[in-house]
This record gives C-alpha cells, sequence and structure tokens, in this order.
C-alpha cells in the first residue's frame, strides 16, 4: 500500500487558502520558515508539507481531517515531533495539536484523568504530583513529548519494567475518523448492548470486530513472545480480549501512530508517585556476567533496569560522568518505596550482595536525594543527543534503534551486536531498558558517504533479520515504525498477518489519507533520507523547545528553538523571508543551557540578526557608549519621573513614540501600563565615587573590581548598592573601574561592531583585577563569553583570562571562607522563592542563590516549580514585544503564586523589571543580593557590643 499522488501541484497554495477561510488566519500556516520548520521531527526524514494547522478544539480537528479526505490530501498529526521514525512529517496537512493542552479532568478517588493530547509529559506530571499522582509511562523525551504522541506510538521507558506501557494505561480514548465521525473507543462486553450500538453507528468497527473474531487463533499465534512490542497494529490485544468476552478498542488505537485517526483526548490511569527512590549504577568489568546479574537484580523488583554498554561509555565520556576505565557496561537501577515504612538503604545492602559475585569496577554508586539521582540520569536521558557531538560527520543515525529480545539474552545480543560493528568498522552505542531486554542502537555514521551508506543499509537488513530469526524478537519495542521500520513489519509478521494489518488501514482509511507512507507501506526506509541535515550539528531532539519560552506561548514548531535551527541552516534561508521568526527570539540561551549537542540556536539567530542590525536600538547603544550625555539625559529622566510617570503622560508618550518604536520591531511599544523602576537622580558611581579608582590607584591594584553594568548605575533598584554593601560585609571595597555596556542588549539589535568595541573597553579596564563581581546575570554571561567576539590575538587572550575571573556575587558569597553573622532582618518569617534567571543558568551558576537563600534567618524557602523557566523581560524584550512577554510572563505568575511566596528573589536586575509587572502586590520582588546585605546588617546590629 503506498501513498497515492494525490496533491495536484497548482493546488498546493490553495490549500493552506481553503483551510485558512474554513479555521481562520491564526491557525493555519504556509510561509516558507513555517513549512520548513515543519519538515522534520527527530527522525533522519525531511518531508516539507504544504500547509500547517494549529489545531485549538475538536471542531479544528474535524474541519481538517473532512477537508482533507474530500480532497485526497495527506495529513500528518503532529504533537512535539520527537519520534525517531519520521512519523510526524508529511507532505500534505500537518495537523499540529500541541494547543489541546489541558487537563480536563482527574478522579482522585479512582486515579484516572482525562487528558489533551498536547500535553507535555513532564508538565502532567508536574501538575499530577501535587496530589501525589503520577501517570507511568517514561519516554527519556518526557521533558519534550506529548501525550498525543506517547498514545499514537505506544511509547514507555526506563520504568515500563513497574508501569507498563502506554497501552497498558489508556482507559478509553476518543478519536476523530477520516469519515469525520468520533469514536469514543473504550472497553466494551461484546454481549452488551451498547457494543452492538457502536458497531451500527461506526460500521467500520463492526468490519475489525469481524476480522479480529475470523482470525483471533492466527493473531494470537503470530503475537510476538518478548515483553515489549509497538510494531504493527496491537490486533492482539484485541485477540486476547475476545477470549475473555471483551473487545478492547483504545489498545488498537495506541501505537497506531496517526494511521486510524487523530485523537483529541484520553482518559489515562495513575498511579501514586513512590514515596522515595534509590538510584544507583553499577559498573561491570564483563558483559556476559551482566547478563547473568540481570535475573537476580529483577529479584529486587526494580523499577527501572538500564544498560549502556563499553562503546557508549566511551562516546559519552568516562571521565565526565565518573565511569571506571575498566567497566564494559554500566547498569542503571532504581527502587522505589510505596510507603515511608520501606526502608531503601536496607534494599541496597541487598543490591550490594546480589552484585558481590560479580566483577565490578567500582562500589556501587547509589543516589538518594533527588538531585543527585537527576544527575545520575542525566547521562542515559539525553544519550542519543549527545551522540551528535563525537564527530562532525558520523552522526548517530536511528535505523535498527529499537529491539527487543528476552531480557536474559540482552549480553548476547549486544555481544553480538558489537562484533558486528566491529568487522563493519562503524562506532556504535547500545543502551536501552534491558529489564524489558528492548536495546537502543545507535550507529554512527556518515550517510553521505557511500560506504557508511552501504553499511546503513546491511546493518538494518542483517540486524533485524537476527533479531527476529535468531533471538525470536521484535523490532522494535517503544519507538513504532513509522517510515523507518514500515518496510520491516510484513518480514516481521508474515503474509497473512501483515494481510490483516493492511485490512485493517483500509477498513478505517480507506484514500490512505492519514499519516501515508507510515507503518503500512513497501517503500524502502532510505527513502526521504535527510542528508543534508545528517551532516549538520542539531539532532533535531526538540529538547531546546522544552524551554524555549516562544514556542511555550506558541505551541508552534516555526516559533521555537528547533525549528528555528531549520529555519536559519536552510539553504534558502533569507533574513526577508524569514524576519518574523529570527526576531522573536528573547536570546534566554535556554536552549544553549539544556542543548546536549552543544548547538547554540540563540548564537545562530543573533549571527542572523548581525546581517541586518536594527538602526534605531545601534543610535540609542551609540549615544549611551558616548558616556556623559547619557549619564545626563538619564539622570534627568530620573529627576523628572515624577511628572512624566503618570497615567496620562504614560499614554501620551506611548502614543507619540510609537511610531519611531516600530523602528525597533513592528510590535514594539512602550507601554503606558508597564510599571518602569526609579532612574536613579544619583547615580551608582556617583553615590559611590570613593570607589572610583584613580588612575594611577586603578594600575596597582590587584583586587576585585564590581562591574556593576548599565541597570545598577542608573536605576535606583538598591541592586549595586546591595552588591557593594555585601562586598564590604566580606571585608572588601570594591573598585568600580570605568565600564561599558557588557553588550547583552546591543547583540541582540545586531550591533556586532559595537559589542566587540565595548567589550575591548571593558577588557582594558577590567584586566588588573584578580576578581571581578557582578550582580546582573546578563553581564556575568556576556563577560564569561566575550572570548568569542575575537577569533584571536591579544583580545582572545584578554577575553580568555576575564572568562575565568567573572563571579557573580552570589558564587562570592557562596564560595567566601567565612559568613558574616546574619539575623532577620523583619518580624516573622517570610516565604520566598527564586526565580533563576536565563543567563545566570546559562553561566553555570544554579544552586548557589537557592543555597544562600535557605540559610538566611527568617526566610521560610520554596523551590519554585518552573524556577528555571523563561519570565519575558529578556532585557529589552518586555518592550519589543509587550504582548508575547506578558504570555510568558503568565506561567511564571502562576508558579510563584502556587510558591505560595511572600518574596521572589532574583539574581538579575532585567528580571526585577520583569518581576515587578503583574505580580500581585504583596508579593515583594528582591536581588538576592539584597537579602543577603540586610540580613547581614540586621547581623551587625544585633552583635553584642564590646564592652
Ligand atoms: C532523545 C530522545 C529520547 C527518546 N526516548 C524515548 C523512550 O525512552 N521511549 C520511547 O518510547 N520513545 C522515546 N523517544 C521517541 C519519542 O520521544 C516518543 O515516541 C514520543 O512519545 C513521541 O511523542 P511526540 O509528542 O514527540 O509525538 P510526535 O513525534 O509528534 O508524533 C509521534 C506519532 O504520533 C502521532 N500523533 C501525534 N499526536 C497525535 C494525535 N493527537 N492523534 C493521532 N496521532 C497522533 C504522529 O502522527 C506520529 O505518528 C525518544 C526520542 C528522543 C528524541
Ligand atoms: S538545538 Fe540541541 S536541543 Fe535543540 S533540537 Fe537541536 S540538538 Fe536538540
Ligand atoms: S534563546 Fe530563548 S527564546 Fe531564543 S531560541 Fe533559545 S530558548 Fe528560545
Amino acid at each position: 500500500m503506498t501513498a497515492p499522488a494525490l496533491i495536484i501541484p497548482e493546488r498546493s497554495r490553495a490549500v493552506a487558502a481553503d483551510l485558512r477561510a474554513k479555521l481562520g488566519s491564526d491557525r493555519v500556516k504556509d510561509d516558507p520558515p513555517t513549512l520548513t520548520a515543519y519538515a522534520v521531527d527527530a527522525s533522519i526524514y525531511r518531508m516539507k508539507p504544504k500547509a500547517v494547522v494549529l489545531a485549538e478544539s475538536e471542531e479544528d480537528i474535524v474541519t481538517t481531517v473532512r477537508y482533507a479526505a474530500a480532497n485526497g490530501i495527506p495529513l500528518t498529526p503532529r504533537a512535539a515531533g520527537t519520534n525517531l521514525t519520521g512519523s510526524a512529517i508529511g507532505s500534505g496537512i500537518i495537523l499540529d495539536i500541541s494547543r489541546l493542552n489541558r487537563i480536563l479532568k482527574v478522579n482522585h478517588e479512582e486515579r484516572w484523568a482525562r487528558v489533551q493530547p498536547g500535553i507535555v509529559l513532564a508538565e502532567l506530571n508536574k501538575q499530577l504530583a501535587r496530589d501525589g499522582l503520577l501517570f507511568g509511562p517514561d519516554p527519556s523525551s518526557g521533558e519534550m513529548c506529548k501525550l498525543g504522541g506517547m498514545l499514537a506510538n505506544n511509547s514507555s521507558g526506563p520504568h515500563t519494567l513497574r508501569y507498563g506501557a502506554v497501552k497498558d494505561n489508556v482507559l478509553s480514548l476518543r478519536a476523530c475518523l477520516v469519515s469525520g465521525t468520533w469514536l469514543d473507543a473504550q472497553l466494551y462486553r461484546v454481549n452488551d448492548p451498547a457494543f452492538e450500538r457502536v458497531l451500527t453507528a461506526i460500521p467500520v468497527l463492526r468490519k475489525i470486530f469481524v476480522l479480529v473474531q475470523a482470525h483471533a487463533d492466527m493473531i494470537r499465534a503470530k503475537k510476538p513472545t518478548v515483553s515489549k512490542n509497538s510494531c504493527g497494529y496491537n490486533l492482539f490485544s484485541l485477540a486476547d480480549g475476545l477470549a475473555d468476552g471483551l473487545f478492547n478498542l483504545p489498545k488498537l488505537f495506541v501505537g497506531s501512530e496517526g494511521t486510524l485517526g487523530v485523537i483529541s483526548e484520553a482518559t489515562v490511569k495513575l498511579v501514586d508517585k513512590p514515596k522515595a527512590t534509590l538510584t544507583a549504577l553499577i559498573h561491570f568489568r564483563h558483559l556476559q556476567e551482566v547478563g547473568e546479574a540481570v535475573p537476580r537484580l529483577l529479584e529486587l523488583e526494580p523499577s527501572a533496569l538500564e544498560i549502556m554498554d563499553a562503546n557508549t561509555l566511551d562516546l559519552i565520556g568516562r571521565a565526565k560522568h565518573g565511569v571506571p576505565v575498566d567497566a564494559a557496561a554500566t547498569l542503571l537501577i532504581e527502587l522505589d518505596a510505596d510507603s515511608f515504612d520501606v526502608d531503601l538503604r536496607k534494599q541496597a545492602e541487598r543490591m550490594a550482595a546480589v552484585c558481590c559475585p560479580f566483577r565490578l569496577a567500582s562500589e556501587l554508586t547509589l543516589a538518594f536525594d533527588v538531585d543527585r539521582r537527576e544527575q545520575l540520569w542525566k547521562a542515559r536521558k539525553a544519550l542519543y543527543p549527545t551522540l551528535y557531538r563525537y564527530d562532525p560527520r558520523k552522526k548517530p543515525i536511528n535505523f535498527v534503534d529499537d529491539v527487543v529480545v528476552r531480557a536474559e539474552r540482552i549480553s548476547e545480543l549486544i555481544h553480538y551486536l558489537e562484533t558486528f560493528f566491529k568487522e563493519q568498522q562503524v562506532p556504535v552505542a547500545i543502551f536501552g531498558h534491558i529489564g524489558n531486554g528492548n536495546a537502543h542502537i545507535v550507529p554512527l555514521l556518515d550517510v553521505n558517504d557511500c560506504s557508511d551508506f552501504s553499511k546503513m543499509v546491511q546493518g538494518y537488513h542483517e540486524i533485524h533479520s537476527a533479531v527476529l530469526d535468531r533471538f525470536g524478537g521484535s523490532i522494535c519495542g517503544e519507538h513504532g515504525d513509522g517510515r523507518i521500520r514500515a518496510e520491516y513489519v510484513r518480514k516481521m509478521f508474515g503474509e497473512d498477518l501483515y494481510g490483516l494489518f493492511v485490512q485493517v488501514k483500509q477498513a478505517f482509511d480507506p484514500g490512505n489519507i492519514l499519516n501515508p507512507g507510515i507503518k503500512i507501506s513497501d517503500r524502502p526506509f532510505t527513502d526521504h533520507i535527510d542528508y543534508t541535515r545528517l551532516s549538520k550539528s542539531c539532532a533535531t531532539c526538540a529538547k531546546c523547545n522544552a524551554v524555549c519560552p516562544v514556542y511555550d506561548v506558541f505551541q508552534s514548531e516555526d516559533m521555537s528553538s528547533r525549528g528555528w535551527f531549520e529555519i536559519v541552516t536552510a539553504n534558502d534561508y533569507s533574513y526577508l523571508n524569514s524576519k518574523r521568526v529570527v526576531e522573536a527570539c528573547l536570546n534566554c540561551k535556554s536552549c544553549r543551557t539544556v542543548c546536549p549537542a552543544g548547538v547554540d540556536v540563540s548564537d545562530l539567530i543573533l549571527k542572523k540578526r548581525a546581517e541586518h542590525p536594527n538602526r534605531l536600538a545601534g543610535w540609542i547603544f551609540r549615544f549611551q557608549a558616548g558616556g556623559a550625555r547619557f549619564d545626563v539625559l538619564l539622570r534627568w529622566l530620573g529627576k523628572t519621573q515624577p511628572l512624566w510617570d503618570r497615567p496620562f503622560v504614560r499614554r501620551l508618550i506611548e502614543w507619540v513614540t510609537k511610531p519611531i518604536m516600530r523602528w525597533l520591531a513592528p510590535t514594539a511599544r512602550l507601554p503606558h501600563e508597564l510599571v518602569l523602576p526609579r532612574f536613579a537622580t544619583k547615580q551608582l558611581r556617583e553615590r559611590h565615587a570613593d570607589l572610583i579608582p584613580a588612575e594611577s590607584d586603578a594600575l596597582q591594584s590587584k583586587d576585585i573590581a564590581y562591574f556593576h553594568g548599565c541597570a545598577a548605575n542608573y536605576l535606583d533598584d538598591g541592586v549595586g548598592d546591595a552588591v557593594i554593601g555585601v562586598l564590604r560585609k566580606h571585608g572588601v571595597e570594591p573598585a568600580l573601574p570605568p565600564q561599558r555596556c557588557s553588550g547583552t542588549p546591543i547583540q541582540t539589535y545586531g550591533h556586532m561592531e559595537l559589542v566587540r568595541e565595548g567589550a575591548q573597553f571593558n577588557l582594558n579596564s577590567l584586566a588588573r583585577y584578580d576578581t571581578v563581581v557582578t550582580g546582573c546575570a546578563s553581564c556575568t554571561l556576556m563577560l564569561k563569553d566575550y572570548p568569542a567576539l575575537f577569533a584571536d590575538g591579544e583580545a582572545r587572550r584578554q577575553a580568555e583570562q576575564l572568562a575565568k575571573k567573572v563571579v557573580h556575587i552570589t558564587e562570592f558569597v557562596a564560595r567566601a571562607p567565612r559568613i558574616p553573622p546574619m539575623a532577620q532582618s523583619i518580624d516573622g518569617t517570610k516565604r520566598v522563592t527564586y526565580h533563576s534567571s536565563c543567563h545566570l543558568r546559562a553561566a553555570g551558576v544554579t544552586r548557589e542563590p537557592q543555597k544562600l537563600l535557605a540559610l538566611l534567618p527568617g526566610v521560610n524557602f520554596t523551590e519554585m516549580a518552573d524556577a528555571d523557566r523563561c519570565a519575558g523581560g529578556a532585557g529589552t524584550f518586555i518592550v519589543k514585544d509587550y504582548d508575547t512577554s506578558q504570555h510568558i510572563f503568565a506561567r511564571k505568575v502562576r508558579a510563584i503564586e502556587q510558591a505560595g511566596a511572600d518574596v521572589v528573589a532574583t539574581s538579575c536586575p532585567a528580571c526585577m523589571i520583569r518581576l515587578n509587572n503583574g505580580l500581585p502586590e504583596k508579593i515583594e520582588v528582591k536581588h538576592v543580593a539584597q537579602m543577603l546585605h540586610e540580613a547581614y546588617e540586621a547581623g551587625e546590629k544585633n552583635r553584642p557590643r564590646e564592652a
């Protein structure tokens, strides 16, 4: 069954136009950047669609499905696009369900939830966790993948051992069939009159029922005997159910990869979150002993049991992850405690006893607390994209990535694979869910090289054949068949059962409209491989999308970090075509912080902006760089602020400046409702003039400088004084050397020459100090990033020196040998939470501010959910696109309110401006330095005076 050539070329633009007329222009896109962004998922394939629909309701789904069916246009449902098989790309319409992302109902007593398909798994579980509940299946992509994709792929993950795959956790679901009929798929008793009514109402179901009844014996005989399988349609559960008088319809749709219907919601089973968890690493010196250890470790009833083979450990870097050089394989094992009575330390002792007979490369690594456990999981979860760093040409290629054998034969399988790839001279990573016998095999190849390409084709056939014939396994445990395994589904199940699969597909979708080319197709797996992309640095894993604040708001791939990588690196990229998206990035750097492949999308975007620097911003920043006159202007603004910072005048200012602000961006304005910080009438450098070194002092000084940046100098926000105050309490009189803007805002408007000019000024000015303390997250990052501005030469050397000397004030205090006395600065305890500034995270400062806050007397520190998410300020972004900034901020407000905070502390003056706009009045916003300073001041006051 192959996809018919359905689209007549001249109608391609008409598809979007037709859909726009039906759904509205905000839900349909077909501009070049959008189509480029949607041409990829996390697989090795590329296929450009004709139009993208961003569904916001069931009506949108049914309208799109009916239109596609009536016009014979392929339709591909899509969630997060993290599948590894090419199943979320297509040549016709992409129906993105990401905006349908609500939890509709949670029943705590009966432990189930009704959920829309666009919700991200991590988000679902974060919300459920408040009630101690959990949706069990946990693909390693859980930070980014969405329920719709999980349902359609029958996803599972490390904890399948305990919770099963998605198919084991779905009670019912609702799907739009190609006829435009809605099907409420649930478990039916075949003798229930309700079942007969459904069969009559939806005739295709009768066909399926009759088909399964007629062939139940054959289906059961062909059922895979391994513990996991996502290959083919799940007729096995239907046939098994019939033996008990049941017809379990959801099981057919789970794993059907969008080829039978579009799911609009599902009712899923929930479980109690474990009360405590132990995670451990076990390093084996001999691979064959792993096979012996697995059955014994399984007796401990672990919730997860994962393996990484020797090659994988080499590829991700043993030293970096503390893996002994002689480890032949590492197991990651996790045990859950369902009640507080379970003693996990005793379990750890039992585990050590189980491992005793085996030759281990080191002691067991045990982790009980969340941070440490997450650390142990980190390398495993990001394994596949991390492999992208290994070689500029050889990339991890998923084409035999998901085989399953019986768990006790996994060592044998690994040995076979290692020998196979050794003969091919191909580096390979083998890892996976050993407890289920599910191995992920990821060879590193340059598919643009003929020899490597042949090795891929040979490996595809030989390994899949061996898994089926020699190991009696399955070619697909959890990733789905997609384009990659479609060719092999027939071989796995044989003609008869494959014939039934084809009949199922034809019954539901006679025109082959829904996701053609997926699961049921004879096309070779090499069709549509994206050779160009496979030579690039991005793994298209979408991890960055999960933290991109713009994606969070728009839920559209063209407004996302991964999408932007595709757009700005495309051969046909043009700024004119793509300005809308290139200018939408906040430069928050969250993508860079999380990318396992080491890609910096924000930097790529900044480079594209640098090709078209913004003129208005250029004038402003040049004026600022001029120094004195800019200072005078800001001082004057400070003095006159009581006059102009009033509602009526602010409205007037907004109106008058609107045409000018357009030069910055079409969305830019000076919103009258924006609460402005107070401009300083006496700037920080004037207030602390005694700290400004004279030329001669500066030359001699070898001490500590404070790089205050723009905000702390020009604004009356208390940050600069607090940083100086804190340093003084630590016995430091910081110098305030001459300085220019660190460059972050200038860079975001594309003026790289001006950035370099300012950087050179700062490098000269700061060169003579041993330590440079900052109070601003963006300045911290920018100063540390200066080396990237200079290719080589003296400036580069200076920049590298400076990068080593820069410390944020929270790092400085956390590293101090002695903390000055502290006391409670206010009456009563305050609940304080922390908003983690993106640029400080990107600079590698994450835990210090929180640790310090937790130390403060009178502070009840509460970690905020979403602490790491951008608040939407991002320097001048709040002015460049106020409305988007507000949408981004809405999530932060919810998190702060849920934390029940009286005070939100942060580490960046720019974030403070954002936080001061839109939080309930009772919530104070403070810099960590301010809170420290208050505690030190109180500590000093309380100190008993010497007689
Ligand atoms: C780094 C990394 C690690 C991974 N680890 C795992 C793992 O441990 N276990 C695992 O199982 N998978 C894993 N995957 C694969 C992938 O993340 C999962 O298959 C995931 O569930 C796909 O979800 P998605 O939201 O990205 O779906 P998409 O990729 O958008 O879509 C997947 C399929 O679902 C269909 N679909 C989406 N929404 C609907 C809908 N509403 N109705 C009908 N069909 C729909 C699509 O058409 C497509 O066929 C990993 C991927 C990556 C990149
Ligand atoms: S930029 Fe990095 S995180 Fe984003 S999709 Fe590419 S590899 Fe994944
Ligand atoms: S810098 Fe921020 S807004 Fe820009 S792509 Fe990265 S995560 Fe998204």
